[in-house]
């Protein structure tokens, strides 16, 4: 049962297993009547208003309008195409995971009317390659649509067609860069590519391209189905609608929560995840993913969970990913694997991430084991500084932010670490793995 706190959409019916098949998602959640309607009876231009008046924002990180950037591909008969990045590799995040288990239906019905929305003649889902479960879900339920005539040539008779494929990734993090997407779909090695051109105008093989993230798709088929006005009555003005939310770390019950965006942050992390373990007070949290700038416990617990309050606060929304340290959390060793997964991570095209990450562990580790001096803080700092901005793709900054704001806010704990490295009582108590369910409200 849902939480009273909970605003299920995406995640409606999600406990039972029948969802997954064609047969249950019709009975349960009126599967494909949408996409019925949308073929046989709305133009390319309505569909895409629909989705540009809902005010969708993208649910994968950036928080870029979903309609906009649909509108973004040129018209014509070249070949256009769309992704969907299924390549959740987040530290933190879990919930498209969950959408793509439980729900695979709705992100192809979702992805089928975008498709229309933009043009695109051919769609692939890029899954991350560890999600292997869900990519055979997902395999199966793309073969169940292609039987039923929602994919693949003259869709129910509209003269209409989409071939859609489901491509495993080879779990490199970085490959959730659309554009390193691209190249990895394309056969290379995935690095991001020069933007511009931006995707919209030259991606996939050079043409058009479309891509969103799974959750973002997943909400097409209710928007189309029950219209901007009913999106917009959800959230706030700014951000719109449900999302759902990974919550993870010091908590004692982690999992994935749909909420309506604007939800205060305390009601997320306390009345829904259940708030640290007894005897244990939270710290910090990092609101978007370990990518994110940590919000001490004082400054970003009683914010509305928004893009804008986010954003405002110092630190973003990104891909809705709550990791909260509660007081047990060494934030020096938290900083430092943060760097390690990043460096190690990084695909070394660019100077500032390359030599940045590597230069940021060392510092890093020399200060653990009590061999810096408070100046290397300041040190640390400014290469933080230098590297966000100026890097080719965002996985830079993805490491320079959230490390920069833990040495700017956790000082004295540096300084204590520093001077004391033994005094560390547990350097590993950073975020418990992803848990397999919906939170434990369910
Ligand atoms: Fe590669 Fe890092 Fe540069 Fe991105 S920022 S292109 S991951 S080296």
């Amino acid at each position: 049962m849902a939480h009273r706190l909970e605003k299920r959409v995406l995640l409606e019916h999600a406990e039972d297993p029948d969802l997954r098949t064609l047969d249950g998602y019709r009975r349960l959640a009126g599967g494909y009547e949408t996409l019925e309607r949308a073929y046989k009876e709305m133009e390319q231009d309505e569909v895409l208003q629909e989705l540009e008046d809902s005010g969708l924002r993208g649910r994968g990180g950036a928080g870029f309008s979903m309609g906009k950037k649909a509108s973004f591909l040129p018209r014509g008969d070249m070949a256009k195409y769309l992704c969907c990045n299924a390549d959740e590799s987040e530290p933190g995040a879990f919930k498209d995971r969950e959408l793509m288990q439980r729900n695979p239906h709705q992100l192809i019905e979702g992805i089928a009317i975008a498709a229309l929305a933009a043009d695109a003649g051919h769609a692939f889902i890029f899954i991350r390659g560890e999600y292997d479960e869900q990519a055979d879900i997902l395999d199966a339920a793309v073969a169940e649509a292609y039987e039923a005539g929602y994919l693949g040539t003259n869709i129910l008779g509209c003269h209409r067609d989409l071939e859609l494929v489901v491509h495993r990734g080879a779990g490199a993090y970085i490959c959730g860069e659309e554009t390193a997407l691209l190249d990895a779909l394309e056969g290379k090695r995935g690095n991001p590519r020069l933007k511009p051109p931006f995707p919209a105008v030259q991606g996939l093989y050079g043409g058009p391209t479309l891509i969103n993230n799974v959750e973002t798709l997943s909400n097409v088929p209710h928007i189309v189905r029950r219209g901007a006005e009913w999106f917009k009555g959800f959230g706030t003005e700014q951000s719109p609608g449900t999302k759902v939310v990974s919550v993870s770390g010091g908590v004692r019950k982690p999992g994935n929560y749909e909420v309506e965006l604007g939800i205060p942050t305390r009601e997320l992390i306390y009345d829904l995840a259940g708030g640290p373990e007894e005897g244990h007070e939270i710290k910090a949290f990092f609101p978007g993913g370990s990518s994110s700038p940590v919000l001490k416990a004082e400054e970003g617990l009683d914010l509305p969970y928004s893009f804008e309050a986010m954003a405002e606060a110092g630190s973003m929304l990104g891909s809705g990913s709550i990791i909260v340290c509660d007081d047990r959390v060494s934030i020096p060793h938290l900083a430092l694997r943060t760097a390690r997964f990043y460096h190690h991570e990084s695909c070394g095209k660019c100077v500032p991430c390359r030599e940045g990450t590597n230069w940021t562990v060392k510092m890093l580790e020399r200060m653990v084991r009590g061999e810096a001096t408070p100046m290397d803080l300041d040190i640390v700092s400014s290469v933080q500084q230098n590297i966000i901005g100026h890097c080719l793709c965002v996985l830079g900054d993805s490491m320079a932010m959230p490390v920069g704001a833990m040495v700017r806010k956790f000082r004295e704990e540096f300084e204590e670490v520093m001077a004391n490295p033994d005094l560390v009582l547990d350097p590993h108590a950073v975020v418990q793995g992803a848990p397999e369910t919906l939170g434990a409200s369910t």
